[in-house]
This record gives structure tokens, sequence and C-alpha cells, in this order.
């Protein structure tokens, strides 16, 4: 419904952005339902509040599976996104570093700097924070955003980085870092072997190869990311479609590989990571899995495996940062399709179909 409809909402969307009290946003509907919307502009809160207006953002997977029903943790009514970078629009009294006017890339993780678990670099786990945002608390995909502990949870976007580049700091890229590469091991030399080449794999992919492994092994049902994973570092793909994935690998390395990365979060995937480790091998699980896998412990326990799995904590974003800006990584290629914000359900179903449309990652500018 237009606003320009609705004489009492009209007073609001007459004006500068600034003096309106509702802006756009996603909302989630409840399961299979989406709308693009008029809804409350975000507001200070509390003093460790910011509020951002959302220059570019993006969809993630999570969101499909919101969308899907299989995060029940997200309320109908409750704007969808956890990515993005933006302009500081205003800051709470207890915001120290960061000022009207800034620049800033939103983590996709809130974090409160204090706790338990944010001492220990858990940031996921924060007891006031972690993964809140488009899950808990309103998110991205909107005009503008609340970010709870902002000192924590943003990050200063340097100058004469691309924007584009950026959005992938915000999830994408830590996530695949520290979920599957860092807790996956890997070390010069190894064979390591990525399920699935959807972002999330492919920025395995990207950052695995800061570690200088021999070989590694793109796995993906999709000849077009199996093709676009080889011109980015991969040095082997499999279509599992057509291949035995777990054969050919079990033929052409000595034991199997050394790190196993699981980026689909299905059964059937998980179950390719455990038949190709090797003894001492690491199976590093990054994705969601809405159901149980079949754990063939009878086998593995006597290979001394170690099987890692988490929710990223998006203490690697200072240095991912650092390597984007210094260009040893280019992030921004993984970007498919581009829409403006208010076309959010186009693109949407444009990422729900991402094997048909070629889509990786899909930017959406306000
Ligand atoms: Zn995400
Ligand atoms: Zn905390």
């Amino acid at each position: 419904m237009s606003s320009r409809i609705v004489p009492n909402k009209k007073i609001h969307s007459i004006g500068t952005s600034a003096q309106r009290k509702t802006m756009k946003g996603l909302v989630y509907d409840g399961p299979g339902k989406i709308a693009y919307k008029e809804v409350s502009k975000p507001e200070i809160e509390k003093p460790t509040d910011a509020i951002v207006k959302i220059v570019k953002t993006t969809i993630c997977g999570t969101d499909l599976g919101i969308l899907h029903g299989k995060t029940p943790s997200v309320k109908p009514g409750t704007t969808l996104g956890h990515e993005g970078i933006g302009v500081i629009e205003e800051v709470g009294t207890g915001v120290s570093h960061f000022k009207k006017g800034d620049r800033v890339i939103i983590s996709c993780i809130t974090a409160c700097g204090t706790c338990e678990y944010c001492k220990k670099q858990m940031y996921g786990h924060c007891k006031d924070g972690g993964w809140i945002l488009g899950n808990l608390i309103n998110g991205t995909q909107a005009e503008y955003v609340r970010i709870p502990h902002a000192d924590n949870s943003l990050y200063a976007a340097p100058e004469g980085v691309d924007d584009e580049a950026l959005v992938m700091l915000s999830d994408i890229l830590p996530t695949g870092h520290e979920i599957g590469v860092i807790n996956g091991c890997v070390k010069p030399g190894d064979t390591i072997a990525i399920v699935g080449a959807g972002p999330i794999g492919m920025s395995a992919l990207l950052t695995a190869q800061f570690y200088s492994p021999a070989k590694i092994y793109m796995i993906d049902l999709d000849e077009n990311r199996l093709k676009l994973a080889k011109k980015w570092g991969a040095t082997d793909t499999i279509n599992s479609g057509t291949e035995d994935a777990a054969k050919k690998i079990m033929a052409e390395t000595e034991d199997g590989v050394d790190v196993a990365i699981e980026a689909v979060g299905a059964p059937a995937t998980f179950d390719i990571c455990q038949q190709i480790i090797r003894p001492g091998g690491h199976i590093a699980n990054i994705g969601v899995h809405g159901k149980s896998v079949d754990l063939k412990i009878q086998d593995l326990w006597i290979q001394n495996i170690t099987i890692t799995m988490g929710l990223v904590n998006t203490n690697t974003t200072p240095m991912l940062l650092k390597t984007v800006t210094a260009g040893k990584i280019q992030p921004e290629k993984l970007i498919t399709h581009h829409f403006k914000l208010s076309e959010v359900i186009q693109a949407y179903e444009v990422f729900g179909n991402a094997a048909k449309e070629k889509a990786l990652k899909i930017i959406l500018t306000n």
C-alpha cells in the first residue's frame, strides 16, 4: 500500500528522510511471506545504540531459510537482513568510536564487548548480542537500522575501498574464513575439499588461499559455480551430480583430504566430508543443518578426526578488512546481481532461483 493513498501516513512521508518517522523495510510476515512495506523508523533505545542509514545490503542464504520457516526465532513482523554498509545517522550518548556521517560496515554479529563470551572473542555467543540482526531484532534490509553496542558491532569503512566489497565483510567472508578455514586448520601444502560452491563455500575458497594449500577440490552440482571456483583458485572441481565425488577424491589422493569443509548444510554433503577425510584430518562444518546427519563414528573413531562446527564470531573481520583494503582478495567478484532496495522482492526471487539465475551474491542499493 502506498503511503500516498493513506492520508494519515502522508504526513510522515513528506520532508527529508531525517524528519520522517517511518521508512521502508523488508518484513517477514510468517513462513513463505515477505513484504516491502512502511515500518517504523528505528530510534536510539539505549545509549550504546547507533542508527545507520543503509547504503548497500544483501540477501543471505540464511534469509531464505527464515522465509522457508526454518528459523522459528524470527517472529512475524521482523525486518530481515544482517549484512550491509551504511552511514551513521545518529549515535547514543554511550557511543565513543563513531559519529554522525561515518561510513561503517555492519557486522552480522552484535557484540557487547564485555560479557564472558566477548572476552573470549566468541562474539557469536555474546550474552547481549550474537546473531540478533534480522533475527531477534529488526535487520538491514531497510532504509535504516538500529545497531546495538555500536562501538563493538560496527567497523569503520576505509576510504577508497569498493562499497560492495565491504558488504562481503559483514558475514560471508568471516564465516567462510573462521568456521571453514580456521576451524579446519588449513595449512601450507594441505589437500582440502570444499563441499558447496555457494557464497560461503566461495568465501572459504578465497580465504583458504591465505594459507597456501597445495590442492583445493571444489564440489558442487552447478557447473557454472564450479567454473567460477576454478577461476578463483580451485585446483580441481567435481560435479557431484554426475560423478561420485568421494570415490574420485579417494582414488586421486593418498588417503583422502587433510581438511573437508562442509558449506551446504545437508546430510549428503556432510557424508561426502566423512568419506574423504584422511587420518588426522579436520572436518569443518559451516552449513546450517535442518536435520540430523548420520555420523559414521564406527569408521571415524580410530582415525583421529576433528569435527568442528559453529556460528561465526567475526573476530577475524579486522584482519580480513586489511586484506580486502590491500587488494589481496577481491570479494566483490562474488556479486552477480544488482537491485534497488525497493526491488528487494524481485531480488529474493532471483536469489531463490540461484542456479537458474546464476546468482551468487546480490547487492541491494538504498
Ligand atoms: Zn548472512
Ligand atoms: Zn558480549
